[in-house]
């Protein structure tokens, strides 16, 4: 402990070793000198008035001052002053001992800051090894709905969506306990009872024996960027003008009606439509009606689907129909249904006639195969004179297996 003693106008009669140490002056360069010496020039003035006032009046004063060595550092003093008086009860001397604070100080100043992190960063949540809430931050209570008090002491299960299984989970912590680590996206139930998606990361927390101490999950509520994505998504597979599936998105769809199909053996049947002289159309008309046209070719189309069909825009004017669960028969009577509705009814006040190719899927089809049987059989609905509607009736290649 850091002791000197002053007489009553402050100026010192005696340092011990460990004053000299802290405040870096031997004791020649201390003694006659007032404390003065050692300030800083950081401490407001305020607390030496009250300093002073306290024990002139004969009270102790407590109070941590920041001082500066000998070698110009600062540092951080807790003092203890005591008035000291003699047998006639008057003061004679001030006895100071201090004790260097710098290091808590700091370390107080570190944990401020790491709390100040906490506080205003992403949602947190702290748990011990055995996976219980121990401590949460202002961005959790925002996102989840939940209180602090009402989580602590409970585990993450709080919040299980029910939208992954035991395999998804399974993973999670196969992947802590290798790595320490997990990220990934989440779905998490809020306080009122909403799923959501979330970005999360988990890190375990071990101690100096590397056990798990704590695991720490940061995360941030995606549903924006999912919103947007979905969007996005929905853009790209949509054909501008008619607002169908475009040809990107039914390749996506063929392969996978058609690996549906396979799998639970079901007929599959592909239509392939195309407008009739409609360069006529354009001609005559504009593109402007033409584009018209195919709006409501599209609509008229659209309305005599099943939920289960599936119709794109395949190019210019053609477009594709996909008949899940459809052989060939069936697959033919919808097609000329269409085809005899399309003549019957004037699109934009004009008479419009399709042709139509059909092909049902053969097992182990590829889709280019089935796509090029559908076009000849177009090709050919168009050389019997348009307004037709023609089936792919070449042989298959090999056993001729169909269903
Ligand atoms: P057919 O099919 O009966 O043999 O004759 P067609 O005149 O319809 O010939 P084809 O199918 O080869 O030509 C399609 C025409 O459709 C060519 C192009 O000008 C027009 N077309 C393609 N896309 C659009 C479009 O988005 N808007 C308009 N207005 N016309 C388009
Ligand atoms: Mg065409
Ligand atoms: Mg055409």
């Amino acid at each position: 402990m850091a002791i000197a003693i002053t007489d009553l106008s402050g100026h010192i009669l005696y340092a011990n070793r460990c004053y000299q140490q802290v405040s870096g002056y031997s004791l020649d360069k201390l003694l006659g000198r007032t404390p003065a010496l050692v300030q800083s020039g950081e401490t407001p003035d305020e607390v030496y008035r009250e300093l002073w006032g306290a024990i002139t009046q004969g009270r102790v004063w407590e109070g941590v001052l920041k001082n500066r060595r000998g070698n110009g550092d600062t540092y951080w003093a807790r003092q203890v002053i005591t008035p000291v008086r003699n047998a006639e009860g008057e003061l004679v001397n001030f006895v100071a001992v201090q004790e260097d604070v710098t290091q808590q100080r700091r370390q107080q100043e570190e944990l401020r800051l790491l709390a100040t992190v906490f506080e205003t960063g992403q949602a947190t949540l702290i748990t011990d090894a055995e996976m219980r809430i121990e401590k949460v931050n202002q961005a959790f209570v925002d996102i989840t709905g939940y209180s602090s008090e009402e989580v602590v002491g409970q585990t993450p299960r709080l919040f299980k969506s029910g939208r992954h299984d035991k395999a998804f989970y399974a993973r999670l912590w196969e992947s802590l306990k290798s790595t320490g680590h997990w990220q990934g996206e989440i779905w998490n139930r809020n306080r009122h009872g909403e799923v959501y998606p979330l970005w999360q990361a988990i890190t375990a927390v071990h101690d100096e024996q590397g056990c798990v101490r704590n695991f720490v999950a940061v995360f941030h509520n995606i549903s924006e960027r999912k919103r947007m994505e979905q969007r996005l998504e929905r853009q790209a597979s949509r054909d501008y003008l008619t607002g169908l599936y475009n040809r990107r998105a039914f390749d996506a769809a063929l392969r996978q009606a058609m690996q549906q199909a396979e799998g639970q053996a079901q007929p599959l049947s592909l239509l392939l439509l195309d407008i009739d002289h409609f360069k006529r159309i354009n001609d005559r008309y504009g593109h402007e009606v033409g584009d018209r046209v195919l709006q409501s070719l599209a609509r008229q189309l659209g309305s005599s689907l099943r939920s289960t069909d599936l119709l794109a825009r395949w190019g210019g004017e053609e477009f594709a129909i996909l008949l899940a669960g459809t052989s060939l028969p069936g697959a033919q009577t919808f097609a000329n249904r269409l085809r005899t509705q399309v003549a019957e009814h004037r699109l934009q006040g004009l008479s419009v006639t399709v042709s139509i190719g059909i092909g049902e899927l053969r097992y182990g089809e590829e889709p280019d195969s089935l796509l090029s049987r559908v076009d000849r059989a177009l090709y050919r609905a168009k050389h019997a004179g348009r307004n037709q509607v023609r089936v792919d009736d070449q042989a298959a290649d090999g056993d001729e297996v169909t269903w």
